[in-house]
């Protein structure tokens, strides 16, 4: 290992600034945190289709000198992305299927999913549309009224998912356009946003953002994508204390992943400091056969002992479902329903 290296990124105030400053080399990244390529059994690698990108909040929470780090696992490219991983597929969950416009899902009778952005602030390398189509398949402006009229002519959507990519690396200004165009939808009560960028550009949470939640007549849900507790660093509990003043509903969803997150008391300290901060534990993902990442599975007689684990260490509502994605499924397949 690597003498550990004093650290200290720079956090630009502005959000935008930070998202900017996000993108580095495989290199960078190793030298930010003291590390080298011989520290990591496979080597590391660079994907020009699926970048390093760690916002400078995020890269302060990795441990500098520790190639063990649960944080630095889930951005840092390592060899293992490059081996051949048979049967891993890069539509995992056949997607495409869905499609009922450009940017518009629709794998649920009563609610439809907009891809509302191509961009993430932060790469994870277990990522489930890391070789997705954004080009083709993305909310755009000039798609955006065909979006909203297949929206408005089903009585039966009650509620509009923001996903992506990551909905907010929007701006405010356009984050404000869409949520102010779906509220127009009178049969539409909730908008959903499902995004990472909260634990790692905490400064995300800009007045503009909060104005806009307090004005929608939309009951809004956002679901932070966290998979360890370190994650959750003061600033991030200040701003998801922000957003529960300003009346949002917070859950959490998690990915099940090898080195970082796979043990019972993990979870369960995941758990806990979510609840400190205001937000309930929800899903648990078994990864899916994303080609790349198949580095990262647990297996589901490992995830089925952690969760009887996890029972004995936690009330009820504190320990979330364990579920796999199916594709064709009219829902979340439950880690005990599974074949
Ligand atoms: S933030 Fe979400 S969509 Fe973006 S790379 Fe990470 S897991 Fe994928």
């Amino acid at each position: 290992m690597s003498p550990v290296i004093a650290f200290a990124p720079p956090e630009p105030a502005d959000w935008q600034a930070q998202q900017r400053a996000a993108r580095l080399t495989t290199a960078a990244l190793l030298d930010h945190v003291g590390l080298t390529p011989a520290d990591f059994s496979a080597g590391v690698v660079d994907d020009p289709d699926f970048p390093v990108s760690v916002p400078p909040h995020f890269l302060a929470q990795i441990r500098p000198g520790d190639a063990q780090d649960p944080l630095l696992l889930q951005v840092l490219a390592r060899g293992e992305e490059l081996l051949p991983q048979p049967g891993r597929l890069t539509d995992p969950l056949e997607e495409a299927d869905y499609r009922a416009a450009p940017g518009v899902l629709r794998k649920y009778r009563s609610r439809a999913l907009l891809i509302a952005s191509g961009a993430c602030a932060i790469h994870c390398r277990y990522c489930f549309r890391r070789h997705y189509d954004y080009g083709a398949a993305m909310l755009t402006r000039s798609g955006e009224a065909e979006a909203l009229a297949v929206i408005a002519g089903d009585p039966a959507i009650e509620e509009v998912i923001l996903s992506g990519g990551d909905p907010l690396s929007l701006s405010d200004a356009r984050l404000a356009a869409l949520v102010t165009a779906i509220a127009a939808i009178s049969h539409v009560t909730t908008l959903r946003l499902h995004s990472r960028t909260l634990v790692a550009i905490p400064d995300r949470v800009t007045p503009a953002l909060l104005d806009l939640i307090r004005a929608t007549r939309l009951n809004v849900v956002i679901v932070i994508h966290s998979n360890h507790e370190r994650e959750l660093s003061p600033a991030v509990s200040v701003a998801l204390g922000r957003l529960r003043a300003a009346g949002v509903t917070l859950l959490n969803q998690s990915v099940l992943l090898a080195r970082v997150n796979d043990d019972a008391i993990t979870l369960a300290a995941l758990s806990r400091r979510l609840f400190a901060a205001g937000v309930l534990p929800y899903y648990l993902h078994l990864t899916d056969p994303v080609a790349g990442a198949a580095h990262f599975d647990v297996d589901e007689a490992r995830a089925a002992a952690i969760d009887a684990e996890l029972r004995g260490l936690l009330p009820g509502y504190l320990v979330p479902r364990i579920v796999r994605e199916v594709p064709g499924k009219t829902a979340k397949t439950p880690l005990w329903a599974l074949d």
